[in-house]
């Protein structure tokens, strides 16, 4: 698999060196197919990528997935040449920005290969290689990211009570978070932290937890909780509303509007008290779609052009056809046609059905 996965980089990596030659031959038609930028039905153009490399986990958080969670079989997952094949596809099309997520990335095996042979393209076409992880295995792999030209890590973490945080994951595992978290730190990476704001679960810990990260130097975004995907507790018991957690923060620290983007759906706070930044991410409360620049792809190579919503395009099938640079610029200009205007979950009605089928750990957070 690794000499395979070197081959394709290999042979990348000519195509770009060697494009000139290929203009000669390649018909005109096909080439400005292949490089033309991505931009949907409404005008949003779309520089990011979100790629799912596995669906399975170390963990089960309970607003992600359910105790018996059942797994795709490996065979239907992408490999990681086709993963790369894939990646450039993208790039190929004016996108700068890849985020390697799950599931959690750092479970798959030789997913190393991967950031290093993405890594390589950082500085040509690609601007930022980057990944969400539960930091789980993050000791291990810190170093390895950081010399694959990773900068800068979203690390997810709901609570600092070790107890809490066993009920929540379903395993006692926050030791090992927290030490990934600052092998993180020490190999130069920049963290920000993922909290999803949980009613009655860590509702009242989230000061602390703002409070310790940024004493760590790192920032934090509070998420509200989706409707993805069917799990045994019931959604609006989880919902915390974004704008009530800010109003109280307000009540303990100065919290002043940041026009920093990270071209995502987060809106940030700066806070002098503890010298941080704060990002809220509120598809209910306060929705972000207008905006959005991004595709998600999950392990089996289905593109989601919306979290929340159901279109899909099949670029397995593109990638195994006979003509796959072809298929798969074919596969994303049916994804600019098919990209809704905006999400449509509900948190109003109890006991509703889940917004889309999907786990977030199948479509990659
Ligand atoms: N396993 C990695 C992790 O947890 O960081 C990456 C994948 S995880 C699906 C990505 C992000 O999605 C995490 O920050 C997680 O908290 C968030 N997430 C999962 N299910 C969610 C849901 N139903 N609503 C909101 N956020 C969710
Ligand atoms: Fe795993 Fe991330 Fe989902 Fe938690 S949120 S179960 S760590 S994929």
């Amino acid at each position: 698999m690794r000499l395979a996965l070197r081959d394709s980089i290999l042979l990348r990596m000519s195509e770009i060196k060697t494009r000139t030659p290929d203009l000669l031959v390649m018909d005109q038609e096909q080439l400005s197919k292949r490089s033309a930028p991505l931009i949907d039905a409404f005008h949003r153009r779309i520089s990011y990528l979100r790629l799912s490399v596995t669906d399975r986990c170390d963990l089960r958080c309970t607003y992600c997935m359910p105790e018996r969670m059942t797994f795709l079989p490996k065979r239907e997952v992408l490999s990681l040449e086709e993963l790369f094949e894939l990646s450039s596809g993208f790039i190929d099309r004016g996108v700068t920005k890849i985020r390697i997520t799950g599931g959690e990335p750092l479970v798959r095996r030789d997913i190393m290969d991967l950031f290093a042979a993405l890594g390589r393209r950082l500085g040509h076409d690609l601007q930022e290689l980057t990944l969400t992880t539960n930091a789980t295995q993050l000791a291990d792999y810190a170093d390895g990211l950081a010399k694959a030209g990773v900068k800068r890590v979203n690390i997810s973490l709901d609570t600092l009570d070790r107890a809490k945080f066993a009920e929540l994951t379903r395993r006692d595992a926050l030791p090992k978070v927290l030490e990934g978290i600052a092998a993180a730190r020490d190999a130069g990476l920049k963290v920000k932290l993922n909290a999803v704001a949980l009613k009655g679960v860590n509702e009242a810990e989230l000061p602390d937890l703002i409070a310790w990260a940024h004493g760590q130097g790192h920032d934090v975004t509070l998420i509200e909780v989706m409707p993805l995907g069917d799990v045994e507790e019931e959604r609006l018991d989880q919902y915390l509303r974004l704008d009530t957690v800010r109003a109280e923060l307000e009540q303990r620290w100065t919290l002043t509007d940041n026009e920093h983007s990270s071209g995502g759906p987060a809106r940030y706070v700066d806070i002098p008290e503890t010298g941080g930044r704060l990002g809220f991410i509120t598809p209910h409360s306060n929705n972000f779609c207008a905006s959005c620049n991004r595709l998600r792809v999950t392990a089996t190579g289905q593109l989601y052009p919306c979290l929340g919503g159901t279109e899909q395009v099949d670029l397995r099938a593109a990638l195994r056809s006979d003509n796959p640079q072809e298929a798969l610029a074919n596969g994303l200009d049916q994804a600019m046609r098919i990209k809704p205007e905006r999400h449509h979950f509900n948190m109003d009605k109890r006991g509703a059905d889940p917004a889309v089928a999907r786990h977030m750990s199948m479509t990659g957070g």
